[in-house]
C-alpha cells in the first residue's frame, strides 16, 4: 500500500497585512519563485474549447468499455489509462478498514458472465455490455428455470431498448440487468446462469493528483470513478478533471489543485477519514460530473449556501451566455454529500449539466457516447477553467488614496478623449474597484455589484496595484 505523499502541513495563518496587488509571494520563504510561469489568466484567453473537447472525448471513448466499480482491476485500469493525460497517483486502501462509520469493502473483480438458452446460446452477455451484469454480483454457475431465474433480472419496461444499471455493494447477491426486449424474448425452459467474478479482500483504489500553488490553500477538484459503461454519469467527469488538471500544471496559480478521482460515496468517506489534517487547508471546492450532455448548466451550492465558490460559480454561469440553473444544497447527489457533511462542511459545491435522474437516460444503457457531445465538453471544460480563474486571482484590496477620488489622469489611467468603449468599461471597472475596495468587498463581490465581468474588475485592480493606488488585503 502507497501512502500519499502530498503535503500535509497545516494552515499558514499569514498576519493582517496589506501588499501591492498582484505581488503575491509565495507561501513557503524557501520555495525558488518559478520564474515565467504562465498566468492562468493567459490560458483563458487561449485555450481552444473545441480541441478541449475533443481530447475530453476521446478520453471518454478509450474509457468506456471498461467494466468499473467501486473497487477492482477495471477502477485501476481506467486511473491507469488517466496518467495518460495527468501522472495521477493511485492510493490503496484496504479491505476491512474502518472509514468514519464505514468499512471498505472487499474488492470485486469480474471476468465474464452470461445466461444461456438450451440452445447453448448467450441470451444475455457480459462481453456486449457490462452493464449486464448487477454490479458487485458474488459469483454463480448454475442451471435453472426461467421463474427460478426471474427474481435475479432487472428490466426498464418503459424504456424497453434500455439496459438499467443496477448495483448492490453492501448486500452480497447477484443479478442481471438486460433490456425489456431481452426479457420477452426468453421462453420458458432450462437456463445456464454463469457470473464468473470474485468477492474478496483486496483494496479500494483511488487516483489523486496534486498541482502544487504559491500557497499551501488549496481547491478540491473531485469525481467519482466507479460507474461501468456510462459516460456523461462518471466519465464526463473523470475526463474533465484529468484535461483541468494536465492544463493547470505549470501554470502559475494561488492555490494547490488538488484533484481525486474516487469511487461514489464509500471513495470519499475513505480519503476523508485518511486526509482530516489536510481538510483545514481546502479553502474551496467543486465535484464534478454530468458534463457532456447538452443540456443547460447547473450548479449546486455547498451546504453553506453563499461560499466564495458558490458566488464564483453563480458569477462565471451568469456571464457565460449559455442558460443555467443554481440550486440549493441538498443531501442527496454525488460526493458533496460528504464534503458537505456536518462534521466536515467544506465549502464544496456541485459543477453539471443536467443533474443526476434528470435525464431518462441516466443510469442506462443510454448513457453512452451517443448522448455526449466534444461542444458540451468543451464548453464545460471552458467555464470550470473560469471559475478557477475566479477563485485563483479573487481577493480583498484597500484603496489607498480614499479621500476623494484619485486623479487617474495625472497616472495615465484615464484617457485622454472619449469615445473609446474598451477604454470606457476599465475606467468604470477602476471606478468601482476604488469605490469598494475598502477591505471588506472582495473582487468578486465588486464584479457582481457593477455587472461587470470579474475579468475586467481585477484588470482593474492589477492597474491600480501597479500605479500604486490599491493594496490587498491579506
Ligand atoms: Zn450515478
Amino acid at each position: 500500500m502507497k501512502s500519499s505523499d502530498h503535503p500535509k502541513g497545516g494552515r499558514r495563518d499569514l498576519p493582517d497585512r496589506v501588499a501591492p496587488a498582484g505581488s503575491r509571494k509565495p507561501a513557503d520563504d524557501h520555495a525558488p519563485a518559478v520564474p515565467l510561469a504562465r498566468p492562468l489568466g493567459d490560458l483563458l484567453r487561449t485555450a481552444d474549447a473545441g480541441e478541449e473537447g475533443r481530447k475530453s472525448y476521446a478520453l471518454i471513448e478509450a474509457l468506456y468499455p471498461i467494466c468499473r466499480s467501486i473497487t477492482g482491476e477495471g477502477l485501476r485500469q481506467s486511473l491507469r489509462l488517466l496518467q495518460g493525460t495527468v501522472p495521477l497517483e493511485l492510493h490503496e486502501v484496504a479491505s476491512g478498514t474502518a472509514v468514519f462509520d464505514w468499512t471498505v469493502p472487499k474488492e470485486w473483480n469480474i471476468r465474464d458472465a452470461y445466461i444461456k438458452n438450451a440452445a447453448g446460446e448467450r441470451v444475455v452477455d457480459f462481453q456486449r455490455c457490462n452493464l449486464h451484469v448487477l454490479n458487485y454480483s458474488v459469483p454463480v454457475r448454475r442451471t435453472m428455470s426461467l421463474a427460478e431465474l426471474k427474481p435475479h433480472l432487472y428490466t426498464l419496461p418503459e424504456t424497453p431498448d434500455w439496459i438499467p444499471y443496477r448495483t448492490s455493494y453492501y448486500r452480497e447477491t447477484w443479478g442481471f440487468c438486460l433490456s425489456q426486449r431481452q426479457l420477452e424474448r426468453m421462453e420458458d425452459g432450462e437456463y445456464e446462469v454463469c457470473i464468473d467474478s470474485t468477492l474478496e479482500p483486496g483494496f479500494l483504489t483511488y487516483g489523486e493528483y496534486l498541482v502544487p500553488g504559491a500557497t499551501t490553500d488549496e481547491v478540491l477538484i473531485s469525481c467519482h470513478s466507479c460507474h461501468p459503461s456510462l459516460c456523461n454519469d462518471n466519465l464526463s467527469g473523470m475526463a474533465i478533471a484529468a484535461r483541468l488538471a494536465s492544463l493547470l500544471r505549470g501554470l502559475s496559480l494561488r492555490y494547490s489543485y488538488r484533484f481525486l478521482w474516487i469511487p461514489g460515496t464509500i471513495g470519499s468517506i475513505a480519503w476523508l477519514a485518511r486526509n482530516e489534517p489536510v481538510l483545514p487547508q481546502i479553502k474551496h471546492g467543486l465535484v464534478l460530473s454530468c458534463l457532456g450532455d447538452p443540456g443547460p448548466f447547473t450548479y449546486k451550492r455547498s451546504r453553506r449556501g453563499s461560499a466564495e465558490v458558490d458566488r464564483a460559480a453563480e458569477h462565471v454561469l451568469r456571464h457565460s451566455g449559455h442558460e443555467f440553473q443554481v440550486v440549493d444544497f441538498t443531501p442527496y447527489g454525488y460526493d458533496e454529500r460528504q464534503y458537505c457533511s456536518p462534521g466536515i462542511n467544506l465549502p464544496v459545491g456541485c459543477f453539471m449539466r443536467t443533474p443526476n435522474g434528470r435525464y431518462p437516460e441516466y443510469h442506462t444503457s443510454a448513457d453512452d457516447l451517443a448522448l455526449i457531445t466534444p461542444l458540451s465538453l468543451g464548453q464545460s471544460l471552458m467555464q470550470l477553467l473560469r471559475v478557477i480563474h475566479v477563485l485563483d486571482e479573487n481577493g480583498r484590496f484597500m484603496n489607498l488614496n480614499p479621500k476623494c477620488e484619485p486623479q487617474l489622469g495625472r497616472r495615465g489611467l484615464y484617457r485622454q478623449m472619449g469615445g473609446i468603449k474598451d477604454a470606457a468599461v476599465r475606467e468604470m471597472a477602476m471606478l468601482w474597484v476604488l469605490n469598494l475596495s475598502d477591505g471588506e468587498y472582495d473582487l468578486l463581490e465588486i464584479a457582481r455589484r457593477s455587472g461587470l465581468e470579474f475579468s475586467q474588475v481585477a484588470e482593474a485592480a492589477r492597474l491600480l496595484g501597479s500605479s500604486e493606488l490599491l493594496a490587498e488585503v491579506r
